[in-house]
C-alpha cells in the first residue's frame, strides 16, 4: 500500500496535509471499492486464535510519527484477516446487517464535519436532518407522523431512554429528582415477554429497578407474548402492592422473529395506565414491505419504539431510532442543562442532548439520510423483499428433508431449525448434534451461521440480511450444513 512520494509527515504534532490526505483517501476509497467488489475475499469468520493481533502488533505506542502509508499496510495486512466481516455475503449469523455503499461514504463525510449535535446550534444540519430523516422513516413504515424520533447508538440505549420516560410518567412518584434509594416506594415493574431482548433486564437493572423489576410473561406456541397471561401478571402485581410501570413488547425477538400481539397488548396498557414501549429493533422496517405492513399493527398506540437501521436497512453500524409519543416525559427524565450548555431565550430549537443521557451526538442522520435517498421506497422494499424470500427458500428446502425440521415460522428473513435424524428424542443429543453441524459450518469460513434455543430446543439459526447475500450463498449454507450432518452421522 505504499503510496509513492510520501513517506513520513511533514512535522510532529502536524496534521495531515490536504495533498497527502487526497492521495491517501483516493488509495483508501480503491481499496474499500476493492472489498466491497470482492466480499468474499476473507473468510466470514476469521481464522484466528484470541490474543493473535495483539501478539503480531507492538505493545508500546510509537515515539514519534509513523509514515502514514506503514500503518496503511499493517492495516492490510493484519487487520482484514483477523475481522468478522459482516459485510460478506455469508454472514447468516445473529441479524444479517449491511454497511451499504452510501453508509460507508456517509461516515467518511461525518468523520470530516465532525459535528457534534448535543444543542441545535453546534450542529443544525445535523439536527434538522436528524428531525427529517427520522420523520421520513416514520412515514415509510406507516406509523403517526406526529412521533418524534432521536437516533442513538443502539438499541439497548434506545430502550433504556424510553423505561426512562415510562418512569418518569408515574409522576407522583417523582424518581427523577428525589431517586429510588431510601425512599419507601413501592417496587416497580416492567413486563415483556420471555422472549424479549436481554436489553429490558439491563434497562431495568440501571434504572434501579433491578433484575426482579422485570416480569417475563408466558408466551403462546408461536412464542408471542400472551396477552391475558400479561393482564393476569398485572392484576396480580397490583394486588401485591407492586408499582407497574411499563409494558415492552416485541416486533421481531431475536431468537426466533415472533412477533408479540400489539393491538391487544396495547389493550392491557390503556385499561392499566401503563407505558407501552414496542422494540421492532429487527423487525420495524420489515413494516416498509406492503405486505409485511402487518407486522406494525397497533404499534400506532405505542408510547415509543425503537428500531434500528443498522440491522436491517443498510444503514452501518451504529444507527438506532426512539420514536415517542410523549417526548416530554423523555425530557423531563433527562433535564439538567449546565450554565455552559444554555443557549439563547427566544432560541427555540430542538437540543438532540436534552432526549437521553448522551450530551455528544454523532451526525448519525447523515448515513440514514444518504441510505434512504441512494435506495428510495421502492429499491427498500425489493432488498426486503428478496431477503425474505431467502429466507422462505431456505425453510423450504429444511422442510424437503426429513432428517431436519424447522423451529420457527420464517415470517422475516430468519430461519431457526435443527438436524432431527431419525425423529431423535434425545434432547441432549441432539444439541450435541446440532452445534457440531454449527462448529463444522462456520470453520469453512464461507458462511456464518449461529444458534439459539427455542422452547428450551437448541437451534441453528440463518439469518439473511446482507445486500450482498444471493440465493447461491443460501444454497450453499444448506449444503454445508448436509455435509455436516452427514459426516457426523457417518461418525
Ligand atoms: N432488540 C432486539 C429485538 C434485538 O434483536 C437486539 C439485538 O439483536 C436488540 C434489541 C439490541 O440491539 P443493539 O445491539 O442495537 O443494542
Amino acid at each position: 500500500m505504499a503510496i509513492e512520494g510520501i513517506t513520513e509527515p511533514k512535522k510532529a504534532g502536524i496534521d495531515m496535509d490536504p495533498a497527502e490526505f487526497r492521495r491517501f483517501g483516493h488509495r483508501l476509497i480503491d481499496w474499500v471499492g476493492a472489498f466491497l467488489e470482492q466480499p468474499e475475499r476473507w473468510r466470514v469468520l476469521p481464522d484466528v486464535r484470541p490474543g493473535e493481533l495483539l501478539a503480531a502488533l507492538p505493545a508500546e505506542p510509537p515515539a514519534g510519527p509513523e509514515p502514514f502509508d506503514r500503518v496503511l499496510d499493517d492495516f492490510e495486512r493484519l487487520i482484514p484477516r483477523a475481522t468478522t466481516h459482516w459485510n460478506h455475503p455469508g454472514f447468516m449469523a445473529y441479524f444479517g446487517t449491511t454497511g451499504s455503499g452510501p453508509g460507508i461514504l456517509a461516515e467518511l463525510l461525518i468523520a470530516a464535519l465532525n459535528a457534534q449535535a448535543m444543542l441545535w446550534r453546534t450542529g443544525p444540519a445535523a439536527t434538522e436532518l436528524e428531525q427529517l430523516t427520522t420523520g421520513w422513516l416514520l412515514r415509510l413504515m406507516r406509523l403517526p407522523e406526529s412521533w418524534e424520533g432521536t437516533i442513538n447508538d443502539t438499541a439497548s440505549t434506545s430502550t433504556l431512554y424510553a423505561l426512562a420516560a415510562a418512569r418518569e410518567s408515574l409522576s407522583d412518584l417523582e424518581i427523577t429528582n428525589s431517586g429510588l434509594a431510601g425512599r419507601d416506594l413501592p417496587a416497580l415493574r416492567v413486563y415483556c415477554s420471555a422472549e424479549a431482548h436481554s436489553s429490558v433486564d439491563r434497562a431495568a437493572m440501571t434504572l434501579g429497578l433491578g433484575r426482579t423489576g422485570v416480569r417475563r410473561i408466558a408466551t403462546d406456541a408461536e412464542l408471542r407474548m400472551d396477552a391475558a397471561a400479561l393482564e393476569a401478571a398485572i392484576s396480580e402485581d397490583r394486588a401485591a402492592g407492586v408499582r407497574p410501570m411499563a409494558v415492552v413488547a416485541t416486533t421481531g425477538t431475536t431468537s426466533s422473529t415472533a412477533v408479540d400481539p400489539v393491538p391487544a397488548i396495547a389493550e392491557v396498557c390503556a385499561a392499566h395506565g401503563l407505558w407501552l414501549h414496542v422494540d421492532a429493533a429487527y423487525g420495524g422496517v420489515a413494516a416498509i414491505v406492503p405486505e409485511m405492513r402487518h407486522v406494525l399493527d397497533g404499534c400506532d398506540r405505542a408510547d415509543s419504539l425503537v428500531v434500528n437501521p443498522h440491522k436491517w436497512l443498510f444503514v452501518p453500524m451504529d444507527c438506532s431510532v426512539l420514536y415517542t409519543r410523549r417526548p416530554a416525559e423523555l425530557r423531563r427524565a433527562f433535564a439538567a442543562r449546565p450554565e455552559y450548555l444554555k443557549t439563547p431565550e427566544g432560541e427555540s430549537v430542538r437540543n438532540l442532548s436534552d432526549a437521553g443521557l448522551a450530551l455528544g451526538r454523532r451526525f448519525r442522520s447523515l448515513k440514514l439520510w444518504f441510505v434512504i435517498r441512494y435506495f428510495g421506497e421502492s429499491g427498500i422494499i425489493a432488498a426486503l423483499r428478496e431477503h425474505i424470500r431467502l429466507a422462505a427458500l431456505f425453510a423450504g428446502l429444511v422442510d424437503g428433508d426429513a432428517s431436519f425440521e424447522r423451529l420457527s415460522p420464517a415470517a422475516f428473513s430468519v430461519v431457526v431449525f435443527r438436524w432431527r435424524p431419525a425423529g431423535g428424542t434425545d434432547e441432549a443429543a441432539l444439541e450435541r448434534g446440532n452445534a457440531q453441524i454449527l462448529e463444522r459450518v462456520n470453520a469453512s469460513g464461507e458462511v456464518f451461521l449461529s444458534h439459539t434455543k427455542v422452547g428450551g430446543r437448541y437451534g441453528i439459526r440463518l439469518a439473511v440480511g446482507n445486500l450482498r447475500t444471493e440465493e447461491r450463498h443460501v444454497r450453499r449454507a444448506w449444503e454445508l450444513v448436509r455435509e455436516a450432518a452427514a459426516a457426523i452421522d457417518a461418525g
